[in-house]
């Protein structure tokens, strides 16, 4: 996943919520373009705690790295084709790169992906656009996909909270 246009002072909550939910949902890795050491350092700690593999990492020639990127590309956008009709194209690529933005993107992006891709054309959020399109590729069993050096693991229940702590 690509997190394009963090701003520190705006942006905290919802790229962390960005990161969190690309974990949650299946992807292996998230780029910011601008860093952001509180956030790292939360998500980080959520992979401590939680598990893996996920990494956080930083990188400011973004650009290159969607050139250069071996599978398929996906923007998502408002502006762009549904979701619908592209997640059986990507589903089987062995990597896929997914942009969301923050603020307004620049318009290069556009041509640098492969897709720009919509959930509804509607104005909403980059986390629930991001959940979306992971829920269709990767699938219901991501979510529950155990994660490798997790030392607390929720045991699902109907009521109150159960927690086993391992390792
Ligand atoms: N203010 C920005 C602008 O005018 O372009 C929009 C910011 S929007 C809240 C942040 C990100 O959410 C967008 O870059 C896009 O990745 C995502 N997003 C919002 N609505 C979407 C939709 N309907 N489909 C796909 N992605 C969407």
């Amino acid at each position: 996943i690509l997190r394009l246009g963090h701003r520190p002072r705006r942006d905290k909550r919802m790229t962390t919520h960005v990161c969190l939910t690309a974990r949650a949902f299946g992807a292996r890795r998230v780029i910011l373009s601008v860093e952001d050491k509180k956030v790292q350092a939360t998500v980080e700690d959520v992979v401590g705690r939680f598990g893996g593999p996920f990494e956080i990492i930083v990188d400011e020639s973004w650009r290159q790295r969607l050139r250069e990127f071996p599978g398929p590309s996906i923007h998502l956008t408002m502006y762009g084709t549904p979701h619908t009709e592209v997640v059986g194209e990507v589903q089987e690529a062995e990597e896929l790169l997914i942009v969301v933005g923050a603020e307004k993107v620049p318009g290069d992006v556009y041509d640098l992906v492969t897709h720009n891709v919509a959930v509804g054309n509607q104005p909403h959020s980059e986390v629930a656009a991001l959940a979306t399109v992971l829920y269709e590729v990767e699938g219901p069993e991501a979510l529950v996909a155990p994660r490798e050096g997790a030392r607390l693991v929720i045991e699902p229940t109907e009521r109150g909270k159960r927690v086993r702590k391992q390792g």
